[in-house]
């Protein structure tokens, strides 16, 4: 029996958990060893750790005790929701809930809480520069991942609150890449005026989270701010431009038209992207890519993001 320290990773077939798996398993020297964490231990992704060096381990973040077997014995947690799942910031609560009462009676001696910004703190409900939604947030997918950081430091967890970017795969897969107009240009469209939107290819998350597990206590109990690059719309687009060998424009609109756009999420968007636009001194502020940098060394800005994946991104 090995006797690395086991890290259980929740989200490990995704985005987040799936890139500090395969940044622990292609460490042969590591310290640490992956307990990939899937409700379907058969799908392709959970197979491919296995392949890889992981334990695979079935559990779902609504059975808390599911979540107590798969942590029993490790060292470490890394612990993530999956808001585009369900829509719903109570249900994200109660998952990170569900999480973080699991790593107390598990005994984790090290948590990585996936979180992001209470924009409540900045835009109270009662403001009405945006609507507040699902009755008690203004952003459910950030407010209640930050709402969970009382439920780890309740719960006496030793935790790393490792506040999140937006992913540059967004551009792939949330169909928010560039688009043709009726005019046959493309462009870009945000609601970000001239503001820096902060980015980050997806991979690297995993990388800062196998870097904070690396560095002991030098993290728990402290909030970390991650990004890439921190590039306005117009310095997206003109990378996309330089890319494709296209024109691509920045087509900046309103919050309020972003939020009438029609697709599931476009209201949370709008107030999403107006958070980042209206708070970017503390939003893109926190986020110093050279601090996250000297943790990840591989961290890519957005230009090589770009030329490894412009292919990847569909053009509408
Ligand atoms: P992802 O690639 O979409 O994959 C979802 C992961 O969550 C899968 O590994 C899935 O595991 C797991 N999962 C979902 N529901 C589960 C459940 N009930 N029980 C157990 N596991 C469950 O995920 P991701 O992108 O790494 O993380 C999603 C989170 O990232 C969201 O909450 C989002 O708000 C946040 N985020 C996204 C962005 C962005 O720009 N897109 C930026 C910052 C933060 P199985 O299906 O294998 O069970």
């Amino acid at each position: 029996m090995s006797d690395k320290k086991i890290i259980a990773i929740v989200g490990s077939t995704g985005a987040q958990g799936g890139g500090l798996a395969r940044a622990i398993l292609a460490d042969s020297g590591s310290e640490f060893a992956v307990r990939a964490v899937t409700r379907d231990p058969s799908k392709e992704a959970a197979q491919a750790l296995q392949a890889a060096g992981a334990e695979v381990v079935q559990a779902d973040l609504d059975d808390e005790a599911s979540l107590e077997r798969v942590f029993a014995g490790a060292y470490g947690a890394f612990c993530v929701t999956n808001f585009w799942e369900h829509f719903s910031g109570e249900k994200e609560l109660e998952q990170a809930r569900n999480q973080a009462v699991a790593a107390k009676a598990a005994s984790i001696q090290h948590a990585i809480w996936s979180t992001l910004e209470d924009t409540r703190a900045f835009i109270p409900l009662d403001d009405d520069r945006m609507p507040t939604l699902q009755e008690r947030f203004k952003v459910p997918h950030f407010d209640a991942k930050n709402e969970a950081h009382s439920a780890f430091e309740d719960a006496g967890v030793p935790t790393t609150f490792l506040h999140t970017a937006f992913y540059w795969e967004n551009f792939i897969y949330f169909g928010v890449g560039p688009q043709r107009s009726p005019d046959g240009k493309l462009a870009l469209t945000f609601p970000m005026g001239n503001a820096k939107l902060p980015g980050i290819a997806a991979e690297d998350i995993g990388k800062v989270a196998y870097a904070i597990f690396k560095a002991g206590d030098e993290y728990i109990g402290k909030s970390l701010f991650i990004s890439g690059e921190n590039l306005s719309g117009a310095e997206l687009a003109s990378a996309f431009s330089k890319a494709l060998g296209e024109e691509v424009a920045y087509n900046d609109v309103d919050p309020d038209a972003y939020r009438s756009f029609g697709f599931a999420g476009a209201d949370e968007m709008g107030n999403m992207f107006q958070f980042k636009r209206d708070f970017e001194s503390d939003y893109a502020g926190a986020r110093d890519t050279a601090k996250v940098r000297a943790l990840n060394p591989e961290l890519q800005d957005f230009e090589s993001w770009l030329k490894a994946n412009k292919d990847r991104v569909p053009i509408g």
